[in-house]
């Protein structure tokens, strides 16, 4: 049967599989660093590429190959680049795109690292940015100067759950023949494909929902195209951004279950909204599913479901927060998202603890705000759990 007949999860479970002596394995792991020619002239084609063969891991290796090609299916592609983080996507995306003299136009409200490095490294290198609130797409044409060569969105975005227009600010830079870039951890390809929206490069952490399971931290950027994919591979390769075979092998493992573990945390996260949205304690709930939700049309035109992430602030600020932290039980206090298990955290005195109140309140983070990952445990447990804290804050 062709891949292209295949419906998601079934693409989840079989896409990327190579064509090699190992085919009959169903799980077939290549643990190793280099790969043997049969001669002289083997080794030369696989050099020259008229060749398709392996010839050294950091370059390619077929376990990698085959999450590639399964992820960039699943976010309709030409072709996918593995690395070992969430962070490697990112900054091989800026690398490529950006430089001495160049411009980024960014949403204000990133995963942390993804702006703190621009502001702190990428600034020494000549490179300038304007971080906008892109979910009026306005904003981003307003920042666009000759000198901008990179559009990157998250959306929704960490921790706001702000959702952007893709497809109106893919039509804003495709004006000027500006690249967009979208960071689609929150949802997965599950939920949203960006490259359908317009944009031209998608990237994941995939240590959130594609692998799932907080067992290992990788990353992916899927390109739209040939041409925008031969200028991301090399800066992987050659930087030394890539995956190991044993990560990618459990990676894919994680993909395999993707949409069955979405449906369940997204139809708990639903019921645990709706709670919060009801409790005294908590003066408001910011989720996709909720008509409350400043953008809920758009979430419902541009993603297939509302997705895990929950974020909701509590009436009492900065000490109710550290009390309902110090009193979950079934829900972990830990940061990362998108696996199995619930995962809660407080911002104010975690992730942003070191910033002035001024600072935190700049990028969104109210004192009483509380981050939740829903998980696939009964959602009858993690509402008990959440409203016995609740009593404390
Ligand atoms: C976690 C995360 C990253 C960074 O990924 P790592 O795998 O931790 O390097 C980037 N973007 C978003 C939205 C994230 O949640």
């Amino acid at each position: 049967m062709h891949n292209e007949d295949l419906g998601f999860n079934s693409l989840a479970v079989h896409a990327g599989k190579g064509d090699d002596a190992m085919l009959s394995a169903v799980s077939p792991i290549y643990q190793t660093s280099t790969f043997a020619f049969d001669d002289a002239d083997h080794g030369s084609r696989c050099f020259s590429g008229e060749d398709k063969g392996y010839i050294y891991t950091r370059i390619g290796n077929p376990t990698i190959a085959e999450l590639e090609e399964a992820v960039a299916k699943l976010e309709h592609g030409y072709g996918g680049v593995a690395l070992s983080s969430g962070m490697a996507a990112v900054n091989t995306v800026y690398l490529t795109y950006l430089g001495q003299g160049k411009h980024l136009v960014a949403h204000n409200a990133l995963y942390g690292p993804s702006r703190g490095i621009v502001e702190s490294l990428y600034t020494r290198f000549g490179v300038t940015a304007s971080f906008v609130d892109a979910t009026d797409p306005a904003n981003v044409e307003a920042a666009i100067r000759p000198e901008t060569s990179l559009i990157y969105l998250e959306t929704p975005a960490n921790p706001t759950i702000g959702i952007t227009d893709i497809a109106a600010v893919a039509a804003i830079a495709h004006k000027y023949g500006i690249p967009v870039c979208v960071d689609n951890t929150f949802c997965s390809p599950y939920l949203q494909n960006p490259l359908d929206l317009g944009a031209d490069i998608v990237l994941h952490s995939m240590t959130k929902f594609i692998n799932g399971h907080a067992d290992i931290v990788a990353g992916m950027i899927v390109a739209k195209t040939k041409e925008h994919y031969n200028r991301l591979r090399p800066v992987m390769v050659n930087m030394g951004f890539n995956m190991d075979p044993h990560q990618a092998w459990l990676t894919r493992r994680g993909l395999k279950t993707l949409g069955i573990r979405i449906d369940r945390a997204q139809e708990n996260a639903m019921k645990v909204a709706q709670f919060l949205e009801a409790h005294p304690k908590v003066s408001w709930v910011l989720y996709p599913g909720l008509s409350s939700h400043p953008q809920y049309e758009l979430g419902r035109q541009q993603m297939r479901g509302p997705g895990a992430m929950i974020s909701f602030e509590l009436a009492g600020g900065l000490e109710a927060g550290k009390k309902m932290m110090n009193h979950v039980k079934l829900s972990l206090l830990a940061v990362s998202l998108g696996g199995i298990e619930t995962l809660i955290q407080h911002p104010a005195s975690m992730t942003h603890s070191k910033l002035s109140k001024e600072a935190r309140l700049s990028g969104g983070i109210t004192d009483g705000l509380i981050r939740l990952s829903v998980g696939i445990e009964d959602v009858d447990d993690i509402i008990a759990d959440l409203e016995q804290a609740l009593g404390y804050a």
